[in-house]
This record gives structure tokens, sequence and C-alpha cells, in this order.
């Protein structure tokens, strides 16, 4: 029944408007960082994840998860403002 894969985190970081958990969704494509209740999300792919927030280190592959979930929740921060000036 399910055509991809589909995992889903809630994360103890807070949404900027409403305050309550941000979840964190992975399919075989996006990486998807949104609030449930806002209904504000934002995604990045994968092929951009894997350019910009992978180091290769020998033998080592560091994925720079910080970086990754401070971009995206800047995301969610904008897209909020923005939110009270569209429509
Ligand atoms: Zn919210």
């Amino acid at each position: 029944m399910v055509s991809e894969e589909t995992s889903k985190l809630e994360l103890s970081l807070k949404c900027p408007v409403c305050g309550s958990n941000l979840q964190l969704i992975e399919n075989s494509t996006y990486v998807i960082l949104g609030c449930p209740h806002c209904k504000v999300y934002t995604r990045m792919t994968k092929k951009h994840i894997y350019r910009s927030y992978i180091n290769y280190e020998g033998n080592y592959v560091n994925l720079k998860w910080t970086e990754l979930i401070k971009e995206l929740y800047v995301r969610i921060a904008n897209r909020s403002h923005r939110e009270s000036s569209e429509t």
C-alpha cells in the first residue's frame, strides 16, 4: 500500500509560530522539516544534501546534521514570517 518509504521523526525543536514540536520527514527524494499544526513545511532534495552537507574524509563520511537542520529551521522561520504578509 505504501508506494515509497517514508520515515517521520518528531523533534524537540519548536515551531517559531505555534511552539509545537517540528517534524522531520524523510522519503526517497526529500528531507522535509515542518510543523503539522501550522502546515508550514520546507524541503530539501537529498541530492542537494549529498552535495552540500556531506564531507568525505578518507574512509569516513561525515553528514553535517546541525548545519542541515539549522538551514531548514531558518527557512521555516522565514516562511512563517512571510505568511502574515501573504493573502
Ligand atoms: Zn507551528
